[in-house]
């Protein structure tokens, strides 16, 4: 893995803040599990009688296994390297969302931008020079309708094998989607799942009230260390996740800044007032999906294209001069207790 990325994954991780209730009580049950995983952090809290950190641990890493392209020995890292490997649940899955969300945004999200992302210095690979002929080879190659997934044979197919893919914007939402099921299926009904901040939430926290989520304001901040929040909302029943362009970004020789969210049409990192998109929606893996669909359109095009999914409900946070501006979609404010 590139320190760049382990850099930029940290700061991810950072992307939300939690705050948790203090004040335990004396006789409660909750654990809390920490790690590191594909490159960023999670936190996890959850009430049980039982430690269960090691079944945590087991299922990031199965997870980790098959979708994450910083893991050479992944499947997904396999079929970029077209090595003959049978996909598994979690890679068929997470392919079927990325699919859907690339169909719904005509091609605003798109898995397969991987080459391009690598290009710009946000990828498993290193950055090269970037140059318009680089970026015009690569656009042929960037179309998700040039890989498909035959569920018969477990195999995916290329339309070219220079074809890439990558999950990283829809990955860590669907592994707390993982997390929270394989919690729900050990009994537990309280619990509160971040993974690089995104994040599923049911039931109580220690204090027996509703988990507080904060959304994070997006200042600029590529050490990702200043956390001061924008909102903060209560709720029993949650999959939320964000996507920011304040913290993964670099600036080149000229003064020119360059964000990890790419235009797989144009093949440059987005520039757009929106600052950050926190959505949440039926999982957190299409939470994940569609926050990053909405920093590729832009403030205007994702708020259309968010009112018209039904499942959805977004949070933009958008530059306005100086001043930090809200617009959320109409659904959103009936959906929490602020
Ligand atoms: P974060 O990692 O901050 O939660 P995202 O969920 O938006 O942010 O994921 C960003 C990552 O998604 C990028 O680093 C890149 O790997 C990938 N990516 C960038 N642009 C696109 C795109 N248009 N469609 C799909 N994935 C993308
Ligand atoms: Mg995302």
């Amino acid at each position: 893995m590139n320190t760049m990325k382990q850099t930029l994954a940290i700061c991810l991780a950072l992307v939300l803040g939690l705050m948790i209730g203090c004040g335990k009580k004396e006789t409660n049950n909750y654990k809390t599990a920490q790690d590191k995983i594909f490159g960023t952090s999670y936190s996890i809290i959850y009430e049980s009688a039982i430690d269960l950190s090691e079944d945590i641990k087991a299922c990031l890493n199965e997870f980790d296994n098959s979708l994450s392209v910083f893991n050479e020995n992944s499947i997904i890292s396999k079929i970029n390297r077209n090595e003959d490997v049978e996909t598994d649940t979690y890679f068929e899955t997470m392919f079927a969302e990325a699919q859907s969300i690339s169909e719904l945004s005509q091609g605003a999200f798109d898995i397969t931008v991987a080459p391009l992302v690598n290009l710009w210095g946000f990828g498993f690979q290193n950055k090269g020079e970037v140059t318009q002929d680089k970026i015009d080879s690569l656009l042929p190659i960037t179309n998700f309708l040039g890989v498909t997934l035959n569920i018969e044979d477990h195999h995916v197919y290329k339309r070219d094998e220079r074809i890439m893919l990558d999950a990283s914007a829809l990955a860590k939402g669907y592994a707390c989607d993982i997390v929270a099921q394989r919690l729900a299926d050990k009994g537990c009904v309280n619990y509160l799942v971040e993974i690089g901040g995104e994040i599923v939430a049911h039931g109580l926290n220690a204090d027996g009230e509703k988990w507080k989520i904060g959304i994070t304001k997006p200042i600029d901040d590529p050490t990702g260390s200043v956390n001061e929040y924008e909102d903060v909302i209560r709720t029993g029943d949650i999959k939320m996740a964000t996507s920011g362009n304040y913290r993964n970004y670099y600036i080149e020789k000229g003064g020119q800044r360059r964000s990890h969210t790419i235009d797989p049409r144009t093949g440059y990192p987005v520039q757009h007032k929106l600052l950050s998109a926190t959505i949440v929606s039926s999982s957190c893996m299409r939470s994940d999906a569609l926050a990053t669909t909405c920093m590729v359109m832009g403030e205007d095009e994702a708020l259309e294209f968010i009112e018209n999914l039904e499942d959805a409900e977004c949070y933009l946070i958008i530059a306005d001069g100086d001043q930090l501006k809200v617009v959320t979609s109409r659904g959103w404010v009936q959906n929490f207790e602020n």
